[in-house]
């Protein structure tokens, strides 16, 4: 190793744990379009949203201008225990690759959720509890959402119901027996407790579910449940406010070591991990302090960025949430089965599909045996076993590096590593007997989840 002067891993001290999370819109010319109510086609107020969220959520969600919020001593206190994160440099893997791209990694798998998610749960979770409500409902895909909701919600004494994907639920037993050892209530979606999961069986018998439908059960159960609210673990501006502790701590270790990354990569499913990682960079960016490149990655087979449509959609498939301005493939579709590597929800954060339509960001889409490949690549070299997530960034920075190397470019490459693999462990073994296949839907396929989308004067 050449260059010792640069630790494998750069942490802060846990003094140095941001004080205040940073909200990227203040910096954006071309703010988010504003969520609109389904009935009469105007934007939400904070009076149409507080029966659905927290107040201060509803605050946070609604503000485009405060550049940035105290993060309440109660959560940072909750931080200490995993964070500050490390930001790793990737020694074992350069070596591997033989390239002269400098890789480095921001690790946020070192929480029993494995995830990155934890960070907005528990400030979710504690607005919830500052307002003295009883619990809170949610739905979760992969199981990390629910998870480090089911975390959050035992630390601070909330019931907390989650609504799992069926799909997921029947594939990842030990993800809801983690939940419940947090004490939570898991059901899978959609189920008959709900209206609309009732609705939604009787048109699709037998559907192993989405996203959008859980959504649409835990929404319906918070709204009618005395002393419940919902919360949501990616999409929302909240949740990427958030997640800014990832590219604010990622930030003040590049700064300790004297390095400036030149591309920044994420794994985009809601948007949350990336945006938050690129935000306080992308604030730069947008101030003209600096430059970098940022690059989303997301799936092959839920390619909401590189072949979804800018306009207003649904966030749940029952149509019961707000409208909000997005890259979408249709609050109807619904990835193929055989899709196992997560990031499956059908739209984007709203302030990542500005972005990106203002060209600030770049997208792209990588099929799943190319994502497990480059994770078996990551574990064997740098030790970790990543996220299917997580490794749609991995398969990109990989990419990326190898390219300097053709070039002989000496680029810095950061990425999010946003959690751990171990619940994924299915989708591991289809892979190592090689039966993964990889699934790209038709353009006929993402035309009739277009055909659902709502008409909206703009
Ligand atoms: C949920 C999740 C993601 C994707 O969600 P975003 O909101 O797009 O960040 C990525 N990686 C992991 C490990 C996750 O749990």
């Amino acid at each position: 190793m050449s260059e010792n002067k640069i630790p494998y891993k750069t942490y802060l001290d846990e003094n140095e744990i941001p004080k205040a999370w940073y909200n990227l819109r203040a910096d954006m010319k071309t703010k988010p379009a504003p969520l609109l109510n389904p009935g009469t086609g105007k934007p939400l107020t904070a009076e149409e949203l507080t029966p659905i969220f927290c107040e201060e959520l509803v605050r946070q969600e609604l503000d485009n201008d405060t550049a940035y919020f105290p993060i309440p001593q109660d959560i940072v206190d909750f931080y200490r225990m995993y964070r500050p994160s490390p930001l790793v440099r990737a020694y074992c893997l350069e070596k591997v690759l033989d390239t002269p791209a400098k890789i480095y990694y921001k690790f946020e798998g070192n929480n029993t959720s494995g995830s990155h998610k934890l960070n907005s749960a528990i400030a979710q979770a504690y607005y919830a509890k500052q307002q003295g409500l009883k619990g809170v409902t949610t739905e979760t895909g992969a199981g990390q959402w629910g998870t480090a909701l089911s975390m959050a919600c035992a630390y601070l004494g909330l019931d907390c119901k989650v609504f799992m994907v069926k799909v997921s639920y029947e594939q990842k037993p030990f993800r809801r027996e983690v939940m419940r050892t947090y004490g939570a209530s898991v059901t899978p979606s959609p189920s008959t407790e709900t209206a609309v999961g009732r609705k939604i069986l009787a048109e699709h018998p037998g559907t192993t579910g989405s996203l959008g439908c859980a959504i649409s059960e835990a929404v319906e159960v918070a709204t009618q449940t005395p002393g419940y609210r919902y919360v949501l673990g990616s999409v929302l501006n909240q949740v990427l406010l958030h997640q800014s502790i990832i590219g604010l701590e990622a930030k003040a270790a590049f700064d300790k070591i004297g390095v400036k990354p030149d591309i920044i990569i994420g794994c985009a499913g809601g948007g949350s991990n990336l945006g938050g990682l690129i935000s306080p960079f992308m604030g730069e960016k947008l101030r003209g302090e600096a430059d970098y490149r940022f690059i989303a990655v997301e799936p092959a087979s839920c390619p909401s960025f590189t072949r979804g449509r800018f306009a207003y959609d649904f966030c749940d498939t029952g149509m019961i949430c707000p409208l909000a301005k997005m890259y979408t493939l249709g609050s109807g579709f619904i990835p193929s089965p055989n899709h196992a590597g997560g990031l499956r929800f059908h739209g984007m954060s709203t302030i990542l599909s500005q972005l990106y339509h203002d060209g600030l960001m770049e997208a792209r889409a990588v099929e799943q045996t190319s994502v497990f490949e480059a994770a078996e690549l990551f574990a064997r070299s740098e030790g970790i076993l990543p996220a299917p997530e997580s490794s749609h960034a991995i398969r990109v920075a990989i990419d990326e590096a190898m390219r300097c190397k053709e070039t002989g470019g000496e680029k810095n490459i950061l990425f999010g590593l946003t959690g751990t693999g171990y619940f994924d462990l299915l989708a591991y073994q289809k892979y190592n007997d090689g039966e993964m296949s990889d699934y790209i839907p038709t353009d006929a396929d993402l035309e009739r989840g277009f055909a659902g989308l709502p008409k909206v004067e703009e």
